[in-house]
C-alpha cells in the first residue's frame, strides 16, 4: 500500500477485508483487484468532500435520535464519519443502514454537512455498484418497487379495491374544481394505513370537497428507493408518476405522506410538473379547520400529544398546522412530550428503516412511546403513515404501551366530528 500523510486521506472503505483509501485527488491506495470499484467510485459526486470539513465537535451525535437509546454501542453520525475518512467503515456491516435520514444532524451541524445526502450516495455504491452487503429486506423492497410498482408485490388493483369495499366514491365528472389525492404505498396497502386514508375522505367528503384519488394510476413516489441508494428504481418510479400526473390533467394534488410529499418536491420543480399545485393533505384540512367548513362537536376527555413525523417538521417546517388542529378539539388536553418541532425525535421509519428488523429494545419507536407516557398521554397522534405503523409495532410490542393509542390525526379529528359511524 501506498503510504501517504495521513492528512491527505479523505475518506474510505472497507472492502472485504481489505481498507480503500481514497486521496483528495481521488487516487486511491488498494490493491490491483479494485479497478472495478474505482472506475465506479470516480463517479460519485463530489459530495463525499464534505466530510473533509468536520471538526468532529460531535454536536450531531448529541442531537441524533440513536443518542436516546439505552444501549452501550450506539449508532452515532461523527464516529461514522470519522470512520470514513479513515477508512475504517465497512461496507458489509449493517451500520450504513441505520441512519434513518431523520436530518436533526444537518440542523445543527456549524458547517452544514448534510450527512442523510451522503448516507444515500454511499449506499447507492453498494446496492448499485456491488461494493458491499445490501441487508435482504432493503433488497427485497427494492426490487418489488422496480418490478410491480409498491414494495410487496401486490397489485396495481389493489391500491382501489380496498376503497370500493369501504364505500368511498370519488368524483367521476370533469369537475375543474375536484383535487387528486396521491395514496403513496402504505394507503393503498397496509391495513392499518388504509384507515388514515379512510378517514381523511370522509372529512372531504362533509367538507364538500369533490376529489379523485389516483391509486390505479399511481406507483411508489421513490422514497425508499432514493433513501437506499438505488437510483435506477427511483428515477423509473418518478417517470411513471410523471407520466401519469400529466395524463390525468392534474391541477392540484394533495399527498397524504410527508415521504411522498419531500420526495415529490423535486419532481414538481420541473418544466413541465410547475403548473400542478402540490400540498400536503395537512395543509389542507388546516385550511378547512380555520374557515370553520369543519367543525367537530364531539367530546374527546383525553390527553393528547402530537408525534411529529421528521420530513414535516425538520424537512418542510410543518409543526404548527396539527397542534392548532388538535387544541380546537373539544375535551382533549393537549401535552408536548420533552421533544417536540423540530427537535422532536425519529420513529425509525425514514431512510429505509421501516423495512429493517430492529431488536425490541434498540427501537427508536420505543424511546417515543417512553416519552408519550412520560407526560401522561393516552393518545399519540402522527401524520405519517411510516410514523403510524412504527409506533403502532412498538405499542404491540410491549404490555406497558398497550393502553396507548395510536391514531393519525385524520382519525382523530373523524371521531370528534361524531362521524365513525356514519
Ligand atoms: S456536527 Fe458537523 S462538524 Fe460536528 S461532528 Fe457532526 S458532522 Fe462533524
Ligand atoms: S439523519 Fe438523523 S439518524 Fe441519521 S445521523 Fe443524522 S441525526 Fe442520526
Amino acid at each position: 500500500m501506498n503510504h501517504r500523510e495521513i492528512t491527505n486521506i479523505d475518506y474510505g472503505f472497507r472492502l472485504n477485508g481489505n481498507p480503500i483509501l481514497f486521496y483528495k485527488d481521488r487516487s486511491l491506495a488498494a490493491d490491483e483487484s479494485t479497478h472495478q470499484m474505482e472506475k465506479a467510485l470516480r463517479q460519485l459526486s463530489m459530495e463525499y468532500y464534505v466530510f473533509d470539513r468536520c471538526l468532529q465537535c460531535g454536536i450531531c451525535s448529541s442531537s441524533c435520535p440513536f443518542s436516546m437509546l439505552k444501549i452501550d454501542e450506539h449508532f452515532s453520525p461523527r464516529t461514522f464519519i470519522q470512520k470514513t475518512r479513515l477508512g475504517l467503515l465497512d461496507l458489509d456491516k449493517e451500520e450504513l443502514w441505520t441512519c434513518t435520514n431523520c436530518g436533526s444532524c444537518q440542523m445543527v451541524c456549524p458547517f452544514e454537512i448534510k450527512l442523510p445526502e451522503v448516507m444515500a450516495q454511499l449506499r447507492h455504491l453498494v446496492v448499485e455498484q456491488g461494493a458491499g452487503h445490501v441487508p435482504l429486506s432493503i433488497k427485497s423492497s427494492t426490487s418489488s418497487i422496480a418490478s410491480c410498482g409498491n414494495p410487496w408485490r401486490e397489485e396495481t388493483a389493489t391500491r382501489t379495491k380496498w376503497l370500493r369495499e369501504n364505500g368511498i366514491t370519488q368524483d367521476t365528472s370533469d369537475n375543474k374544481k375536484s383535487i387528486h389525492i396521491f395514496l403513496g404505498c402504505l394507503a393503498g396497502y397496509d391495513r392499518r394505513a388504509h384507515k388514515t386514508a379512510e378517514a381523511a375522505m370522509h372529512i372531504l367528503k362533509i367538507a364538500g370537497i369533490h376529489f379523485k384519488i389516483l391509486a390505479d394510476d399511481e406507483v411508489c413516489c421513490g422514497d425508499t428507493a432514493c433513501r437506499v441508494g438505488d437510483f435506477s428504481t427511483a428515477k423509473r418510479v418518478k417517470k411513471i408518476n410523471e407520466e401519469n400526473f400529466l395524463r390525468n390533467n392534474i391541477e392540484k394534488l394533495y399527498v397524504l405522506s410527508p415521504h411522498c410529499f419531500s420526495t415529490f418536491k423535486d419532481l414538481f420543480s420541473s418544466k413541465e410538473m410547475k403548473n400542478i399545485k402540490t400540498a400536503p393533505l395537512i395543509e389542507l384540512i388546516h385550511q378547512l379547520f380555520r374557515s370553520r367548513t369543519i367543525k367537530v362537536n364531539g367530546n374527546i376527555e383525553k390527553k393528547v400529544t402530537f408525534h411529529d413525523p421528521c420530513f414535516f417538521s425538520k424537512h418542510l417546517d410543518i409543526i404548527d398546522q396539527p397542534r392548532e388542529i388538535l387544541q380546537e378539539i373539544p375535551g382533549i388536553e393537549f401535552v408536548e412530550m420533552e421533544h417536540y418541532g423540530k427537535k422532536s425525535l425519529c420513529c425509525g421509519g425514514g431512510g429505509g428503516g421501516i423495512w429493517r428488523d430492529v431488536k425490541k429494545g434498540e427501537r427508536l419507536s420505543e424511546v417515543r412511546l417512553d416519552e408519550a407516557i412520560a407526560v401522561g398521554a393516552q393518545i399519540v397522534v402522527t401524520n405519517c403513515p411510516y410514523c403510524l405503523s412504527m409506533l403502532e409495532d412498538a405499542r404491540q410490542g410491549d404490555e406497558k404501551y398497550k393502553f396507548l393509542e395510536i391514531m393519525d390525526i385524520f382519525e382523530l379529528i373523524r371521531k370528534g366530528m361524531n362521524y365513525e359511524n356514519n
